[in-house]
């Protein structure tokens, strides 16, 4: 017998478990012979693995291999020292790539998905990897099914399987026994399967198969082997990168040709072209990519950004639009209702504004108003946990407390009014609906929502005890008057039965409903979004709040807020939004600051619009119902505290602290990081193209071969390993903010980036190729010793200069970067070791220079760092008077 075909019963002796759960040390237990609940992961590439691959470039190969050939007919110590410095390169490249798997590893573990279960009779929060056979399970719309479940108790719950059973229409589940062998997954109506989502409704289910044992588990094999997503700069790079390979093999094959034309050692000269190739051809730039953005999303982890999808770190920088939602990411969702509408009247006071108080508990308390605290307290699925600390909707929380404090406890009235059944809160109805049972044994239900939808629903009112005509105007008008306060109202409805309604009936119990009263809560604005806002606008990021709340409290929050700008600016809603069609919203989309009475689904329409229209756009949610949203959403942007399992996981990164101004930072950081890669891209191609100038044109000019092989490797080695990737910890551009945003489209080298590559690639290999031309005029027999160092230290200053495009690097002081300021003096320290080391000499076929020569190599080495600096002077003069002003 399949599981679906016991009874609950039955089960539960047969895991030994019960409706209570395990109790901890069972579980724990249970887990030493289970193993973790976890799909296996295919076998991942060893360290070993990792380390060889960094020989896998054909161009290493043929390099050691000359090398080795060049050892057993010539030189040892030449072959031995080439050798070396290629192992040394592949160790740096072995780090940085063990880094960058470690912190993308750290990444996926944070956003490992958690489950609710019972634990000792108590609810517990447990890491989905921790559930066991036994475990019972509780879930509510938008968790992912942690484990497969018997369905124990269902109240409307729907799960949508499509990754199992390929349907898309979530189906309806049920914790009756079925009949039948080898019924389908999609017909086992009592069980959820791992890997699934509950789409609506809540339940709890007792596990019976975990890990590899679940349907999801069976055919994990099929589901792996993604490749990773390429970045859309990788991709470019990658593409770039071999147009460029092809360019630098055939000059090297044009050095190789004319040297041994010359007269040159052929030998000497191949290994020289392929030294030239392997130190010139930017094979690593896709790889610096990823672990700059692996990286980079480490550190935004310090700032509650957990990345999903490495490319978001990357196209955060293109962001022009942020969509937000209201609660709890623009405010700070710690609600506390502050006014109520009962009986035609409002009560204010609530939090010492003057206005009526609340009666205190007792006989002054009006019929009404007693029925509203009722209806919170009981119409309410906030609940007091072991610690005595209220948990869940801070709306529910709100209305939980003030039901509370004036004497309605909903753990005593929900032993007199127990709930029999409900219709689940949704963002698209925008109400639910509770039905308790009365000692009578007749029933009372309780709807509560936004005013509009129960409005709808309600064809009477409640004055004074009396049911009277329902006076829809004067509750709008009341409504309003608290929204235009900045208010989120809820309003309060009830029905009496006799008689329960049907299970298929229940949609339309939410019908001839009476009007209680109205609850109105503040829910205070974050400081901080406040200096968010306006620091997006000077980035060029228009923000946007988008919410299911009343228009005119969105519109008085957004105003508070600094996103509606004026009066004159329209508040959409999600009526407006209906009945335009896609191309007359669009005309408008880019102009509206503030959508209110929005569902959802509604979402995916204001993205479309505005992706149209060329915006890129990031887009925060919380709900299953966000899911498409997130999806679409250039950036989709999951809520880490609110967030449900489905959004987080729809999402391409996830605020850990639910906060607008977090969006911002990760904006800027994103900035930041895709500058630096920039940055290093400058730098290393300058620098490649230098090594490529002198080799390339000294003979040209009739200079002997300028550099040996070794020279060439070792500067390789030693300027683009550590300077390179210090590079990355480069702190933000003063004005980072205060330039609009990056098209996602635009070259990697716009903005002058290849123009710079350019010149300072020529300017590095002149004063590197005047370096031999004068010292051989004159004479002297070192000059390769300077050429060599002048080479080396030419790019340590091009890596001082090149940390800001525009800032001075006296005002960014050597400090700022520390990463940076110690891999320049280590790369200075070893470079000067190569010179006046004893023993190094030989190896590296250096001299010692005399004070004079160094002091004149370390001047010839600075020139390209004052040109550098010089263009950025001119740069910020220019920009100063206005004219010829840098574009970003
Ligand atoms: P956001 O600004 O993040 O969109 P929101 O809370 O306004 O938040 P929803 O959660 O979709 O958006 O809620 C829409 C409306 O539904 C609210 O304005 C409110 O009137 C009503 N509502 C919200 N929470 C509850 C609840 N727990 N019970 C009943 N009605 C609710």
């Amino acid at each position: 017998m399949d599981w679906y075909q016991k009874d609950i019963d039955d089960i539960l002796i047969e895991l030994n478990t019960s409706r209570d759960g395990l109790s901890g040390e069972e579980a724990a237990r249970r887990l030493e012979v289970h193993g973790p609940n976890i799909l296996k992961e295919m076998e991942k590439r060893s360290r070993i693995m990792m380390f060889m691959d960094q020989f896998k470039d054909f161009m290493i190969l043929v390099l050691i291999a000359a090398a080795i050939i060049s050892g057993i007919i010539g030189e040892v110590t030449d072959a031995v020292a080439i050798v070396v410095i290629v192992i040394m390169n592949a160790v740096i490249g072995f780090v940085q790539e063990y880094r960058a798997e470690k912190a993308m590893a750290a990444l996926k573990r944070m956003a490992a998905p958690s489950a609710t279960v019972l634990r000792d009779g108590q609810e517990a929060e447990i890491a989905a990897s921790g559930v066991v056979p036994g475990d019972i399970v509780l879930l509510e719309a938008g968790n992912v099914v942690p484990a497969d479940l018997r369905i124990m108790e269902a109240i409307r719950l729907r799960a949508e399987e499509s990754a199992l059973t390929g349907e898309s229409v979530p189906a309806e589940k049920h914790n009756r026994a079925l009949a039948g062998d080898g019924q389908p997954l999609g017909d086992r109506r009592n069980m959820l399967y791992k890997g699934t989502t509950v789409s609506y409704g809540r339940g709890r289910g007792i596990t019976v198969a975990t890990g590899m044992q679940t349907e999801l588990g069976k055919i994990a094999s099929l589901l792996q082997g993604q490749e990773e997503v390429k970045t859309p700069l990788q991709k470019r790079l990658a593409s770039f990168g071999k147009k460029l390979a092809l360019a630098v093999i055939v000059i090297c094959l044009v050095v190789f040709i004319s040297g041994v034309a010359r007269g040159e050692h052929v030998l000497l000269m191949l290994l020289t072209a392929i030294s030239l190739a392997v130190a010139a051809i930017p094979e690593a730039l896709p790889a610096v990519v990823t672990i700059s953005l692996a990286l980079g999303a480490r550190k935004m982890v310090r700032q509650n950004v957990l990345v999903r999808k490495l490319p978001a770190v990357e196209t955060l920088g293109s962001v022009t639009f942020i969509c937000s939602d209201k609660t709890g990411t623009l405010t700070l969702n710690r609600m506390s209702v502050e006014e109520l509408y009962v009986d035609g009247g409002a009560l204010g006071g609530l939090t010492g504004k003057p206005g009526m108080a609340v009666p205190t508990p007792g006989a002054d308390m009006s019929h009404g108003l007693r029925l509203l605290m009722t209806a919170f307290s009981v119409s309410n699925d906030a609940r007091l946990n072991g610690e005595g600390v209220i948990t869940g909707d801070p709306t529910e929380i709100a209305l939980y407390r003030i039901a509370a404090e004036n004497g309605f406890g909903k753990e005593e009235l929900v032993k007199k009014y127990p709930r029999v059944a409900e219709i689940p809160f949704d963002s698209e109805r925008k109400c639910m609906t509770t039905f308790h049972r009365r000692n009578n044994g007749t029933f009372v239900s309780f709807t509560k929502g936004a005013v509009e939808p129960i409005l709808e629903r309600a064809d009477g009112m409640l004055i004074s005890g009396k049911v009277m005509p329902l006076n829809r105007q004067e509750i709008l008008d009341a409504n309003e008057r608290m929204a235009a306060d900045g208010l989120r109202v809820l309003c309060v409805a009830m029905r009496e039965w006799d008689e329960l309604p049907g299970k298929g009936a229940l949609e339309d119990a939410e019908k001839g409903l009476v009007f209680i009263g109205l609850g109105g809560m503040m829910d205070p604005p974050r400081d901080e979004a406040v200096e968010a806002v306006a620091l997006c606008r000077k980035a060029g990021i228009e923000p946007v709040m988008i919410t299911g709340d009343h228009p005119l409290t969105a519109r008085t929050i957004a105003e508070r807020l600094g996103i509606l700008q004026n009066d004159t600016k329209t508040v959409l809603t999600g009526q407006d939004l209906a009945s335009l069609s896609q191309e007359e919203f669009e005309e408008r989309v880019g102009e509206i600051e503030v959508y209110a009475r929005v569902s959802p689904g509604q979402k995916l329409k204001i993205i479309r619009g505005l992706q149209d229209r060329g915006q890129f756009v990031a887009m925060t949610g919380d709900g299953v119902n966000d899911a498409p949203a997130l999806r679409r959403a250039d950036i989709g942007v999951a809520m880490g505290i609110t967030g449900t399992d489905v959004a987080k996981q729809s999402a391409h990164m996830i605020l850990l602290d639910d906060n607008f101004a977090t969006i911002v930072r990760a904006v800027k950081e994103g900035r930041r990081i895709f500058d630096n890669i920039r940055k290093f891209i400058k730098y290393t191609m300058a620098s490649n193209s230098g090594e490529i100038w002198t080799i390339f044109l000294a003979p040209f000019l009739g200079l002997p071969l300028p550099l040996l092989p070794i020279h060439i490797l070792w500067i390789n080695l030693v300027t683009d390993g550590l300077p390179g990737l210090a590079l990355a910890a480069e702190p933000a551009d003063e004005d980072i903010m205060n330039r609009p945003p990056r098209h996602p489209k635009e070259s990697i080298f716009s903005h002058r980036l290849g123009f710079d590559i350019i010149w300072v690639g020529l300017l590095m290999g002149g004063v590197t190729i005047f370096t031999q031309a004068w010292a051989i005029a004159s004479g002297n027999h070192h000059w390769q010793t300077m050429v060599f160092t002048v080479l080396c230290l030419s790019q340590m200053g091009n890596v001082l200069a090149v940390r800001s495009d525009r800032q001075s690097f006296f005002s960014q002081g050597f400090l700022s970067n520390i990463p940076l300021a110690g891999a320049f003096l280590l790369t200075l320290v070893l470079q000067l070791a190569t010179v006046y080391v004893p023993f190094l000499n030989p190896v590296f076929k250096t001299t010692p220079l005399s004070a004079r020569e160094l002091v004149f190599t370390l001047a010839m080495s600075s020139v390209v760092f004052f040109a550098v600096e010089g263009e950025k002077l001119l740069l910020r003069l220019a920009g100063k008077n206005g004219q010829w002003r840098v574009q970003w």
